[in-house]
């Protein structure tokens, strides 16, 4: 029977970490008194050491599952120190440091709580103690004050209330020199075990009362119990001065106890010596809970097994529904996310083929070429003069305007220096970026925000370093283009078909914006007048404006004028600015159209001669260069840079990065990773349990003699 209850210890702690679940508990002591009764003494005295924390204004607002393992004595005091498992601590030697953490632990709780129900776990090794569980609860208040408010005295009796049920033991401790019949200690107790089979009566403060008074009480006649009283005398004097001596050192109080208590009880021989029938002392009180709590367990032992058992076959049967009884650790999903993140990635990459790149810079270099158009060609009052020198099929290149010849050198330098390196770099590299943001928005990235905060931030930084040097390179590849642009006969084929398609995209996009502002005006009557009336508007304004200038330039003083008040009955304001619009689109469609027309005729279809008259296919086909050119570099300079890079980075930053601690939480911050490491936790616990518990009842079974037949 010797290891029964160290066994049933260390399955109580293993049973407490998969739930709390009251069925799944075995029993421990429960430390139960009113405030100042002695409480914290007797659990020093037990332990041996001072590490609670004291004080009169409620110094424990938490209970304390304080679970005591006897270990062997090693030099110094090695052998001897605390834990506290779930602050990872690690070993803590010095008591006075266990005190204060559990002060800060009590202290943690908000105020206006009062009491918190969540446990502090604390564990103490020594060769000096028994193996026990023991709990420490908040001491009952009997005077309600200022600020220990009555609502405190109700959820301390609640909290006592929950740890006194079965199969708990109970200390109920009670001061010598107070009437038995004020303990809300015994009180409690009594409520739920009116027998005292599971309540141990503790008398402390044995000095303070006459001797006789005293062992009259632990005879407990008033108030029996079926386990009996202890009287003990748990302040030892002469304490202070032996640690004034030591310094801040804490020594073992067992020894000092236990001659307080020789001292006491050994002078009052006759009360409470061997003939007597009343239990004393100290190590009295221990071997007795060690007995109690021994034979508690073991009989506890049927019942947890068949608890367990029931428990342990639910949670294989869900471990088989919900997953197969496929296992997964923590670190196998790291190494899959892994996988995932670079199949993803490489997957996403097919994106960025050379083509792709290539025509999305067209797109971009496009609108940019639709800009210049827009720029210096739509607006040029003299447009109409380049659509008619085009009809005429005699007119050579050389005839042409010389306007007109300078103007597309413009539009080309336009083109060729609008920052073709810079934007077609940034364009690649936001494609990049999206590339990774996209990956980071699904599963089951979306689960570790800040795995991929670091994703993103070294992706961000492989392409910071990278971009000046890229965008470099591309102004510097096209660099000639900016000088002269040849166009070959084929070359103008293909951008005369794109110049002709991006016109009707135009055409299309305006004639479209038309269609939405008659429906909004009120159809087509009612846009023409709109039409109309804003055209003399404007002509109006331009009138007005003329005027001021010659007046202006005849030396006038002319003051400023704000614009004309429209003055309408017809259109309110809103529709006068649609109309704007509207006149701005039409007058655009009849460039477009005439362009278009041009760009159909004879003269651009003869080829690059005329490229003065066909200024469309000629900046798109310097466009069509330009990006071609572009994503050559681009590829070399920053994608396969990239494509290169960012899975080493994976694997550098993301995985070797880790350490055992940051695998499994990194792994439980996917919910469903979570649920089922937690069920298979819980299920190999319950298995390791159930089998030590097995062990146990085989052993017990060897041990008791089988009953006899009669
Ligand atoms: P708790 O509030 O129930 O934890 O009580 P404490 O253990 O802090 O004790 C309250 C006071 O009673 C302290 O001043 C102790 O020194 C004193 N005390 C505890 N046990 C004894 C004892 O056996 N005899 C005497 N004379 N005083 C004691």
């Amino acid at each position: 029977l010797m290891h029964l209850t160290r066994k049933l210890i260390e399955i109580r702690s293993i049973l407490l970490s998969i739930d709390q679940s009251d069925s799944l508990k075995l029993p421990s002591i429960v430390v139960i008194g009113s405030q100042s009764s002695g409480k914290s003494s007797v659990l020093e005295a037990i332990v041996g050491h001072e590490f609670l924390p004291k004080g009169n204004n409620m110094v424990t607002r938490r209970p304390i599952e304080l679970t005591l393992i006897h270990s062997p004595a090693k030099e110094g005091n090695a052998g001897e120190y605390g834990e506290f498992p779930a602050l990872g601590l690690g070993k803590i030697t010095d008591w006075k440091e266990i005190q204060k953490t559990l002060v800060e632990l009590n202290q943690a709780v908000p105020a206006e709580e009062c009491v918190s129900d969540k446990p502090i776990d604390l564990r103490i090794y020594s060769p000096h103690v028994p193996d026990l569980t023991l709990i420490d609860l908040p001491g009952y208040v009997q005077i309600s004050s200022l600020d220990q408010p009555e609502e405190l005295k109700e959820k301390i009796s609640t909290l006592c209330d929950r740890y006194i049920k079965e199969p708990n033991i109970i200390l109920a401790v009670c001061a010598a020199n107070v009437d038995l019949a004020n303990s809300p200690a015994l009180r409690a107790s009594r409520k739920v075990d009116p027998l005292g089979l599971r309540t141990i009566g503790v008398i402390t403060k044995m000095d303070l009362v006459e001797p006789e008074a005293g062992a009259n009480i632990l005879q407990g006649n008033r108030y029996p119990l079926h386990l009996g009283y202890v009287g003990v005398v748990c302040k030892p004097t002469g304490l202070a001065g032996v640690r004034a001596h030591l310094g801040s050192e804490r020594p073992n109080i067992t020894g000092a106890v236990m001659r307080r208590e020789e001292d006491y009880f050994g002078a009052h021989r006759e009360h409470f010596g061997r003939s007597s029938s009343v239990m004393v002392g100290t190590d009295t009180l221990r071997k007795r809970l060690m007995d109690v709590l021994e034979s508690s367990m073991a009989s506890s032992l049927h019942s947890i097994s068949n608890a367990v058992q029931l428990e342990l076959e639910e949670t294989q049967y869900q471990f088989k529904v919900q997953y197969n009884d496929r296992r997964v650790t923590a670190e196998s999903y790291v190494a899959e996310t892994v996988d995932q993140l670079k199949a993803k990635f490489k997957e996403l990459t097919q994106q960025f083929t050379k083509p792709q790149i290539r025509s999305k810079l067209k797109g971009m270099l496009d609108e940019k070429l639709m800009d210049i158009l827009e720029q210096l060609y739509w607006s040029d009052k003299r447009v109409e003069e380049l659509t008619t020198l085009g009809n005429d099929p005699k007119i050579k290149p050389e005839d042409v305007d010389s306007y007109w010849r300078y103007k597309l050198d413009a539009a080309s330098s336009l083109l060729t220096k609008s920052g073709v390196g810079r934007d077609s770099t940034q364009m690649v590299a936001d494609g990049l970026r999206a590339l990774i943001e996209n990956i980071a928005s699904g599963e089951p990235f979306n689960y570790h925000p800040q795995t991929v905060d670091r994703i993103v931030q070294f992706s961000h930084a492989i392409l910071r370093e990278r971009l000046g040097v890229a965008a470099d390179q591309v102004e510097n590849c096209i660099k000639p283009y900016k000088y002269e642009v040849e166009v070959e006969d084929r070359e103008w084929v293909t951008g005369r078909d794109k110049a002709q398609v991006l016109f009707e995209e135009e055409l299309k996009m305006c004639q479209d914006k038309l269609v939405e502002i008659r429906k909004k005006v009120g159809g087509s009557r009612r846009l023409s007048n709109l039409l109309e009336y804003v055209r003399t508007l404007e002509e109006q304004e331009r009138q007005r404006s003329l005027s001021r200038l010659t007046r202006i330039k005849a030396g006038e003083e002319v003051e400023e004028e704000g614009p004309v008040a429209i003055e309408s009955y017809r259109f309110s304001p809103g529709v006068i600015i649609d109309g704007g619009q509207a006149l701005a689109y039409t007058n655009r469609l009849g460039v477009l159209k005439l362009r278009l027309a041009a760009l159909k005729s004879k003269r651009c279809k003869s080829g690059p001669e005329n490229d003065a008259l066909c200024p469309e296919v000629f900046l798109n086909v310097v466009a069509d260069k330009l990006a071609y050119t572009s994503a050559l570099f681009l590829n070399i300079e920053l994608l396969d840079h990239f494509f290169y890079q960012f899975p080493r980075e994976i694997d550098s930053r993301l995985m070797y990065d880790l350490d055992r601690k940051e695998i499994a939480k990194f792994a439980r911050e996917n919910p469903n990773i979570r649920a089922h490491l937690d069920l298979q936790e819980r299920k190999d616990k319950l298995e390791e349990v159930m089998k030590q518990l097995q062990s146990l009842v085989n052993l017990r079974k060897d041990i008791q003699p089988a009953p006899r037949r009669a």
